[in-house]
């Protein structure tokens, strides 16, 4: 299946955007075509959202421009509906690309829609727009000294709540969590990452349940009232119900369930990444990082380039290394893990810290450049010998 195969990747976040720069890359001299599709022009670096909340401006990084050069076409769309029995998927109301390969990237979003008042009333990360709607209405409750909560004590809560600590001093921020921050740290790590918080002057709201949002305060579920200017929601993740509207095989949270190739365990020409496929390995279950859907994708590409010369492929293999977490600007805690994510017994904090996390949040765009011309690996760990089977 080689001379005008085309494959279509939607999404083109962080794993979409690396499978179709590697794609390009492995399967050129083949007559393979590849179409990314994804909403906006722009590249959103997910990773430095917590950045924008806080008021920073992010470099501007423009898809055409980072595909120049690959061959990949771009369009700029929302995918609105898949047809997987004529193998088609909309775009916007009236475009219809046709695809023999679909790549599904597209991510996660956080989830707005659990709790009342959470939708009408707070802020998220989800996109550039949002993220910056935040930080102006930030500067308008710094001017008059009021206080700001960030929901969900996650990592991307508390890069969020220092971040926003840091670069607003007279702010009053309140982070509330149902799990104590951090919590999936070792002991050391952890305890760096609370006395972080204790320097910012943010106050812990850990155990503690959201009820509801309201305009200038959180209702937490003990009744108490957490006064709020602005909030920040972090807690919770939802996909796109595209796949699950297709008939795709999906978990119960809209995922797609795939098999050990990362293909789809209903349509086998679809194949899942990173946040939008379920993927479950030996030691568990992946959970929605960068970390994991950058091997994803490279997998994937990979893959797809295999079977498109008509060759075997080996199953997915990945295990976690890290959890690294910037606070604020100046300060970073680094959590090397073993491959199921658990920690493991060394951990980085300080300035070496704080580069160590930059590197990694800029990496991404290193690696896409890099694999017009070459194959750059984004797997650090396979995960051992636990996830060992044979090829499929
Ligand atoms: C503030 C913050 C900090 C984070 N920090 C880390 C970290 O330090 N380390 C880490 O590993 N992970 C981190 N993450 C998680 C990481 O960002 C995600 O796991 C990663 O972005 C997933 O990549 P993805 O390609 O699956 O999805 P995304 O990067 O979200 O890309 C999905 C793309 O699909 C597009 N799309 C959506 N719907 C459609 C549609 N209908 N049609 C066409 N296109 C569509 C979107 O516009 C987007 O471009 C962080 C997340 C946040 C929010």
């Amino acid at each position: 299946m080689s001379n005008g195969h085309h494959i279509v990747v939607l999404g083109a976040g962080y794993t979409g955007m690396f499978a179709a720069v590697r794609l390009a890359h492995r399967t050129r001299r083949t007559g393979v075509r590849i179409t990314l599709v994804n909403p906006t022009g722009r590249f959103v670096e997910r990773l430095r959202m917590h950045q924008v909340a806080a008021g920073q401006t992010l470099a501007e990084h423009r898809i055409p421009s980072m595909l120049a050069g690959t061959g990949v076409r771009f369009v700029e769309g929302t995918a609105t509906a898949i047809d997987p029995e004529a193998r088609t998927v909309t775009i916007g109301g009236d475009m219809s690309l046709g695809y023999d390969t679909l790549v599904y990237a597209l991510g996660s979003s956080t989830d707005t829609g659990k709790v009342p008042g959470a939708d009408a009333h707070a802020f998220t990360l989800n996109s550039i727009e949002i993220a910056g709607r935040f930080a102006e209405r930030l500067t308008e409750v710094a001017a008059a000294g009021g206080t700001v909560t960030v929901c969900g004590g996650g990592l991307t809560g508390v890069e969020a709540a220092t971040e926003i600590a840091e670069s607003h001093p007279g702010l009053q921020v309140t982070l509330i969590s149902q799990d104590e921050p951090g919590g999936m740290m070792g002991d050391r790590a952890r305890g760096y990452l609370h006395r972080a918080l204790d320097r910012l002057g943010i106050k812990v709201e850990s155990g503690a349940r959201v009820a509801k949002v309201l305009p200038e305060a959180v209702e937490l579920a003990d009744g108490r009232i957490v006064p709020s200017a602005a909030c920040l929601w972090t807690a919770g993740v939802k996909v796109s119900p595209l796949a699950a509207e297709a008939g795709i095989a999906t978990d119960e949270r809209g995922l797609i369930v795939v098999d050990g190739s990362l293909r789809s365990v209903s349509h086998p020409e679809i194949h899942a990444i990173g946040d939008a496929a379920a993927v479950r390995l030996a030691w568990g279950r992946i959970h929605g990082t960068c970390q994991s859907g950058l091997p994803t994708a490279q997998y994937t590409a990979d893959t797809i380039a295999r079977l498109v010369r008509g060759r075997t492929v080996k199953p997915f293999r990945f295990g976690y290394f890290h959890q690294p977490v910037s606070l604020g600007r100046r300060d970073a805690v680094i959590q090397f893990t073993k491959a199921d994510d658990t920690p493991a017994r060394w951990w980085l904090t300080g300035r070496s810290a704080v580069m160590y996390k930059e590197f990694v949040s800029g990496s991404p765009l290193l690696t896409y450049r890099f694999s017009k011309r070459m194959n750059v690996t984004t797997v650090v760990s396979k995960g051992g010998r636990a996830t060992r089977r044979p090829a499929v």
